[in-house]
């Protein structure tokens, strides 16, 4: 089946008898009764598909799971009560000490804080690398790498990293790679067909798309997930039926979102292109974007974020972003609701102007988040703000 029929219909755990459901049921329940001894040694055998504790397994993440691995193309998609959960999980699996784990510079900023401050007490080294670097993936492979992690289209630039390279590299040096897919979705960007070993996703953005739940999923093949459902197991971050049920709502109805998301945000670029009080407008759906090549051969839509660099700096940027009404002023991306950011103030707060060169960010920049409101109505107030 195609993903938009698998997303409503896949995993589904209705309830029979005298009260029939179309939906999966939330089971709040943080455990699950047996009939005999026999069931739960049945159980302990792997011998049977009932459910023990809640922090091992629920039928309403199992549900919202089988939703994911599907869309992903996966064998299998755990889920975690935030993205950070996710990498944690991914992170402590599969790195031990001596190893060392390459990733590019431009990452989520939690991303590069667990890998630069936490993994160093467990003895793991890392090394960040440049887009440049990563152009030539086999060569940032080193003796002592176990994992490679990256992210295309990255922020706030929404440069793009030749994803099936990176995975074909990794694939023949025997290092996993694992890629940070929340900016594209899988609707946009097939990451597992294209090679890589995992991806990781913030359910909170585009998977969810309703700014009302904060959640995190890793996809791929069972052999390298088993052991990090077992991690998850003892590190206890799964999510809770709750969010999980409201995630696979959402779920149900992404393909729409996403290709509503990606028409806005390509009008919204190509109005805002030439604009005279905007320097520089970043879309991978433009062709003047640096890798609108890269995008077009691994996207099939661009996605739903746009940045743009307001003319006259901080000073017009601040001014153009406390004028905007209907795009509100707020982090996170991926929702029904269109809202902004300012770089220097969020992901790239307290950075040298040498650093912000580095990263190819301005202190004129605002990121956008385009919503599902009509397309008119976002430029207009884009528009307004700016004058
Ligand atoms: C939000 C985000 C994360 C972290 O996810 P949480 O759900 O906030 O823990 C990781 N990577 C990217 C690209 C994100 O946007």
């Amino acid at each position: 089946m195609k993903k938009s029929t698998e997303l409503i219909h896949v995993g589904e755990r209705t309830l029979a008898g005298s009260t029939p459901s179309l939906t999966t049921p939330i089971y709040e329940t943080s455990t699950f009764v047996f009939d005999s001894a026999a069931a739960v040694a049945r159980y302990q055998a792997g011998d049977s598909d009932g459910y023990l504790y809640s922090r091992y397994e629920n039928p309403t993440v199992v549900a919202v799971e089988q939703k994911l691995a599907a869309v992903d193309g996966a064998e299998v998609s755990l889920l975690f009560s935030s993205g950070q959960a996710a990498a944690t999980h991914a992170l402590l699996t599969l790195l031990r000490a001596g190893d060392e784990i390459v990733c590019s510079g431009a990452v989520y900023g939690g991303t590069y804080h667990l890998i630069a401050d936490v993994l160093p007490r467990f003895g793991i080294d890392y090394r960040f690398v440049s887009l440049e670097e990563l152009a030539d993936p086999s060569r940032v492979i080193g003796p002592r790498t176990k994992l490679v992690w990256f992210e295309s289209p990255i922020n706030p630039t929404l440069r793009c990293v030749d994803v099936r390279a990176v995975a074909a590299a990794c694939r023949a040096a025997g290092v996993t790679s694992i890629i940070d897919n929340t900016f594209a979705s899988p609707i946009n960007q097939a990451v597992l067909a294209m090679g890589v070993d995992i991806s990781m996703q913030s359910a909170t953005k585009y998977l969810n798309g309703h700014s009302d739940v904060t959640a995190g999923v890793l996809s791929g093949r069972r052999a390298l997930l088993d052991p990090i459902a077992k991690m998850r197991r003892l590190m206890g971050a799964i999510l809770d039926p709750l969010p999980a049920f409201a995630l696979g709502r959402g779920l149900k109805t992404m393909p729409l979102r996403v290709a509503q998301h990606n028409a806005n945000a390509l009008a919204v670029a190509r109005a805002l292109e030439g604009h005279a009080r905007i320097a520089r407008v970043y879309y991978p759906g433009l062709p003047s974007h640096p890798d609108h090549d890269i995008a077009r051969s691994q996207m099939t839509g661009f996605g739903g974020m746009v940045t743009i660099d307001v003319a006259g700096g901080q000073e017009a940027a601040f001014r153009t972003f406390d004028r905007l009404k209907l795009v509100k002023r707020a982090a996170s991306l991926g929702g029904v609701e269109s809202i902004c950011s300012l770089p220097i103030l969020t992901s790239h707060t307290g950075m040298s102007d040498e650093e912000l060169a580095r990263a190819g960010v301005s202190r004129g920049m605002i990121r956008i988040s385009i919503g599902l409101e009509d397309a008119d109505d976002l430029i207009e107030d884009l528009q307004q703000a700016l004058a």
